[in-house]
């Protein structure tokens, strides 16, 4: 023990029961110190004083609340309370310490714990999320880039043949194209950078996806929340990478955290019913109001602080979950809690079971088709295009601008369409879904799958097994030419 400032009120132990108190002080990972009522420290142990070698650091003006008030607070009532206390160190860096004060012999007894490496983790996982909300936004972005890219490049094609060759209109509409694909080229960077895998690499397995984080949580989080899991059903497969599972968790659980300030219980449940799996994440926190509630899954909607908040996190896990064909629901009440509970497919028992006729197959481009091809596709310039180029190539062609709509006409006039070329991510029903649905009744129709995300986030996807061939968008007449092409030589 090293007296800090040589002794007013020492503590009123026995010689024998001070020299087991300082044992004990010393035995432990904690530094503690005996505030007298004047907050001098008449008593500190060994590991305070090689802590803070010139006592407690002071408050900054900026911070309202600080060691010395949380100390003279207890003197005056007696509560046990807890602060978080930063410390700047001589050698540089930060270091954060937990401080619990408890009244004792008439003056303070503080504990305290050091929690940098647990802070800088948190300030670790806030960071990844807010980065990973972003690539999201970011991915999001240059997708619908693409759709209008393939407006602008097949617009630019169709315009281009009816031109004069050696015109100087041609030459413009060609220095158009250029710039469209150099835009096109920086939309590619961007999915590139965010590593878009948005239908997903891999399946994982929810259980132990939150196994993992809920050991990780049981080490970081205030041990105030005690985290249960309940994880009856082994190895549960869900048509996500895992990666973007540990994502949808870990949002789920920061935000249960941000809720629970004073500790409270976070409880992470896994079942089975039929071919769904439902993951609910259950906390006692603080709850929301209905106005809340009805905001939380817009993106940048946060009710934190400046630099506590990004609001990306629910955004993030609802277009994840969604993605991979499942829902996301929430129950929340002030004061009492907030359950999330999330639906996905189980991986497997999808209905897309038809294998995919062949390898790629090179078709010469141009080649001269016939038949009636079905184009599904939300974004009307997008449809208006492949149509202009397919109607030229010799097919017929009917249009669809959602799943649903292209479900409703195959079921009335399937045996009339030869191909179905699908773009993947639309509101409402996507690709994967309608590729299911159709296999139903339909299982031997070719089906291409067009996209703003790069091929091979797309084809890696246990469902890309059930469809014939990929078109990344923007695509020009040659590449939509060769790949209904392929896919209708795949079928023969
Ligand atoms: P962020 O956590 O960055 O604020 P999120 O999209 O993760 O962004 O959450 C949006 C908002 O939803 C939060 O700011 C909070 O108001 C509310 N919220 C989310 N989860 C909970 C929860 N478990 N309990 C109470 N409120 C929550
Ligand atoms: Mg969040």
């Amino acid at each position: 023990m090293k007296p800090l400032s040589p002794t007013s009120n020492p503590p009123c132990l026995s010689p024998r029961d001070l020299e087991l108190f300082e044992a004990v002080c010393d035995g432990t990972e904690l530094a503690i110190a005996w505030f007298d009522a004047a907050l001098q420290l008449p008593w500190c142990s060994c590991r305070f004083a090689e802590w803070f070698p010139r006592g407690l650091p002071p408050t900054p003006e900026s911070e309202a609340t600080g060691w010395e008030v949380a100390v003279r607070a207890t003197l005056d009532d007696g509560a046990v309370r807890q602060s978080c206390l930063r410390h700047d160190c001589a050698a540089g860096g930060s270091r954060w310490y937990r401080m619990t004060c408890r009244r004792w012999n008439g003056g303070v007894l503080a504990v305290f714990a050091d929690v940098t490496l647990q802070r800088h983790m948190e300030d670790d996982i806030l960071r990844s999320e807010r980065l990973q909300g972003l690539g999201g936004v970011a991915a999001g972005v240059a997708h619908d880039f693409n759709n209008y890219l393939t407006g602008i490049l097949g617009i630019a094609g169709l315009l281009k043949e009816t031109l004069p060759d050696d015109g100087e209109e041609v030459r413009m509409v060609s220095r158009l194209e250029g710039a469209a694909r150099a835009a096109s080229g920086l939309a590619g960077q961007i999915l590139a950078y965010t590593r878009d895998d948005p239908e997903g690499v891999g399946d994982a397995d929810l259980c132990g996806c939150v196994e993992s984080i809920a050991a990780l949580l049981r080490h970081t989080l205030d041990p105030r929340i005690e985290v249960r899991t309940d994880l009856r059903d082994q190895a549960v497969g869900v048509p996500l990478p895992p990666g973007r599972v540990q994502q949808v968790v870990m949002n789920l659980c920061c935000n249960a955290r941000d809720a629970m300030p004073a500790g409270g219980t976070l409880e992470l449940t896994v079942r089975v019913h039929g071919s769904r799996a439902t993951l609910r994440v259950r906390d006692t926190g603080m709850g929301m109001t209905d106005e809340v509630k009805q905001r939380i899954f817009d993106p940048f909607f946060t009710t934190k602080g400046v630099g506590r908040g990004t609001g990306l996190g629910l955004a993030m896990c609802r277009e994840i979950v969604l993605a991979a064909g499942g829902e996301m629901r929430v129950e929340s009440t002030p004061g009492e809690g907030t359950l999330f509970e999330i639906h996905l497919p189980l991986e497997g028992r999808a209905e897309v079971e038809v294998a995919r006729g062949g390898g790629p197959v090179e078709a010469a481009a141009g080649e001269a088709g016939g038949g009636t091809i079905l184009v599904v596709d939300d974004e009307p310039l997008v449809r208006m295009v492949a149509e202009r180029f397919l109607n030229r190539g010799g097919y017929t062609v009917v249009t669809a601008d959602s799943g649903d709509a292209a479900l409703e006409l195959l079921r009335r006039r399937g045996d009339e369409i030869d191909l179905v070329l699908l773009d993947l991510t639309m509101p409402g029903k996507r690709g994967p879904q309608v590729v299911a649905a159709l296999r139903r009744f339909l299982p031997e129709l070719p089906v291409v799958i067009t996209s703003g995300y790069s091929e091979q986030s797309v084809t890696n996807a246990a469902w890309a097994q059930a469809v014939q061939g990929f078109l990344a968008k923007p695509f020009d007449r040659k590449a939509l030419m060769a790949a209904v092409a392929g896919a209708l030589v795949a079928d023969r």
